[in-house]
């Protein structure tokens, strides 16, 4: 198994290096000759899934029921990593996959120029905040940009095609399938995100108090204003007097429900829940699969949400 896929890496370099790829004859049965992909975490995996179909052999570098935040990679998932066909993965990100992808050479593709990321993560509301400058972030201070793009369907989308070219230019062979494959699945993604605009229109509140803030884009998208428990990393802990101010201002907008999330421990949302008279309901931010995710798939999950949201936010 490892062997092969080492066979299989080197041969589909050496093929790249002559440059007689094509090799016409050989869709023998035995469908060795898939492309394997290494993805650094859910959205991305299924994207890569949906893309490449039956072209390709999906890795996903996060394990199911991790949190991809904090993710360290062992020395053979970095092997893997950097042996793949391509490696796909968004930059700034997760460290390790960072620092995986310096070694992956030209096989690494950074998904964030297509993901529109141009959402700071805002502590306190700055009404008005110029977002003109957005293009060129000099510098990348870590933290300084929200990463979760995959919540808003149309960024995710855009990935989708991204994804879709970038395989289509490593195996042109078939180039077809993947554009015809990513056109199915942005379609899918473009419905789901006609029934979330629809859904979620007419709401009697607007404030999203969330477990981390990883709905900004979702937020933004679908007009409300997330606060968040613990910011833009599930690790970080409020500090008292920030979870006291969270408290007051879901007391004083009269806050039905705070949002915990899989994955990660729901206390910081039951204290808050049961200091202010608010309901805890459990959003899934869609970092990674598990038997507790509401649904099997991306798509499922966002639907899952939808309801959710309707109900916490009382949606007519
Ligand atoms: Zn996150």
């Amino acid at each position: 198994m490892k062997i092969n896929r080492i066979v299989l890496s080197v041969s589909a370099a050496v093929l790249a290096l002559t440059g007689c790829g094509s090799g016409s004859g050989d869709s023998g049965s035995g469908g060795g000759e898939r492309l394997s992909v290494a993805t650094s975490f859910y959205p991305l995996q299924h994207a890569a899934q949906q893309v490449g179909g039956d072209h390709v052999d999906v890795t996903n570098l996060t394990k199911p029921g991790a949190e991809p935040h904090d993710l360290e990679l062992t020395p053979k998932q970095t092997l893997d990593a950097t042996k793949a066909d391509a490696l796909v993965y968004l930059k700034d990100f997760q460290p390790s996959v960072d620092d995986a992808s310096k070694e992956a050479g030209d096989a690494a593709f950074d998904v964030s120029p297509f993901a529109r990321l141009d959402l700071e993560p805002a502590q306190h509301e700055d009404e008005g905040e110029g977002e003109g400058e957005g293009g060129d972030h000099e510098g990348h201070d870590h933290g300084s940009v929200d990463p979760h793009f995959w919540l808003d369907p149309t960024r995710y989308a855009d990935v989708v095609d991204a994804i879709a070219d970038r395989f289509a230019e490593i195996d042109p062979d078939h180039a077809a399938d993947y554009r015809a494959n990513a056109k199915a699945f942005t379609a899918e993604l473009d419905t789901l995100d006609r029934d979330l605009e629809q859904g979620l229109s007419t709401c009697r509140s607007e404030d999203l108090v969330t477990g981390h803030s990883a709905f900004g884009y979702f937020a933004d998208r679908y007009g409300f204003h997330q606060e968040s428990v613990s910011g833009l990393s599930p690790d970080s802990e409020p500090s008292p007097s920030a979870l006291a101010d969270l408290i007051k201002h879901v007391k004083d907008e009269k806050i039905g429900t705070v949002y915990a999330e899989t994955l990660v421990p729901a206390d910081v949302a039951k204290t808050i829940a049961r200091d202010s008279g608010a309901k805890v309901a459990v959003l899934d931010p869609i970092e990674g699969l598990t038997d507790e995710s509401a649904g099997s798939d991306y798509v499922e999950i966002m639907r899952s949400n939808l309801a959710t949201v309707r109900k916490g936010q009382g949606c007519s």
